[in-house]
């Protein structure tokens, strides 16, 4: 599969921007320009210690991110919540201090524990050498989950959910309910123009638990997305509808006969073009993943 790097981890600047006091989005410094940007962080200050969602992709973006959260508190970082077990959001963990209290989904836990070099390498040729990749030690949560829990910051609650699939097995969100915000990961890569990455296929199921995302939320609420500027929840109907015209057509295809091939030759999807990540996710990630679990 020819791979495209959609950011180069050597140079990415990342910035905090306060999205609700207390509580502070990690983006990349060229988010407002893209349509898909470097992974997005963030973290939620308590009474007693800092809550950190993700931990970027290799040693110097997460530093990075320590250092935007001591710009803004001294008080020690007790947690640290991979949403997913991707390269992007959990090869940093490693530079987190001891004491942080790393939260995974089991499967997530398991995954790295068992796929780490293989993983790392994928997550080299997808990143590009040298880019700081190599020097990941692996390091794996100390406290797992397959549904949810509250943690009590002291002044504010943050829930840690897993709601069902969309990317990966053991997705999961934050959860402000006070403040009305979701760190969500890359179950929303970013708002339109980009759509879902099917890396692991189940179509249905991500529609599905898109629903269930949208249904727990209101038209106020603050989503961080994976990969982009801040997003709400109507802005969820476009990664449902990409899925939805994707396995119809992919449905009309095989009534047809044709191969997969033919299916990446012949399903364009004009609407959904305008995605700097189209030509790569939708047709060798996408239509293959879509066209070999509905056949
Ligand atoms: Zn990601």
């Amino acid at each position: 599969m020819a791979k495209t790097s959609p950011f180069n981890p050597a140079r990415v600047r990342m910035r905090a921007r306060e999205l609700a006091p207390g509580v502070q989005g990690v983006f990349a410094d060229d988010v407002e320009e893209k349509d898909h940007t470097a992974t997005n962080a963030g973290f939620v200050i308590g009474e007693s210690g800092v809550l950190v969602v993700e931990s970027l992709s290799n040693g110097r973006l997460a530093s990075q991110l320590i250092g935007e959260i001591r710009k803004n508190t001294a008080l020690p970082i007790r947690y640290l919540v991979n949403t997913s077990y991707h390269g992007d959001h959990c090869f940093g963990n490693f530079v987190f201090p001891q004491e942080t209290t790393i939260i995974e989904h089991e499967f997530t836990k398991g995954f790295i524990d068992e796929n780490f070099e293989e993983d790392r390498n994928f997550m080299i040729e997808l990143l590009g050498e040298g880019r700081g990749v190599e020097e990941v030690v692996p390091r794996s949560a100390n406290l797992t989950l397959t549904e949810g829990i509250t943690l009590d910051l002291g002044t504010r609650k943050a829930e840690i959910l897993h709601i069902g699939f969309a990317q990966t097995e053991g997705d999961l969100i934050v959860r402000l309910p006070e403040e009305n915000i979701v760190f969500a990961g890359n179950m929303l890569q970013a708002p339109s123009p980009a759509f879902p990455w099917l890396l692991d296929g189940r179509p249905r199921e991500a529609v599905e638990t898109y629903h269930l995302l949208h249904d727990m939320l209101d038209d106020e609420t603050i989503i961080v997305p994976g990969h982009g500027r801040p997003m709400c929840r109507s802005d969820i109907r476009y990664s449902i509808e990409y899925i939805e015209d994707l396995v119809g057509q992919i449905e009309g295809t095989l009534g047809q006969g044709l191969t997969l091939e033919q299916a990446q030759e012949e399903i364009r999807m004009e609407r959904y073009s305008g995605y700097s990540m189209y030509e790569f996710i939708h047709f060798q990630v996408n239509i293959p993943a879509v066209y070999n679990e509905v056949s």
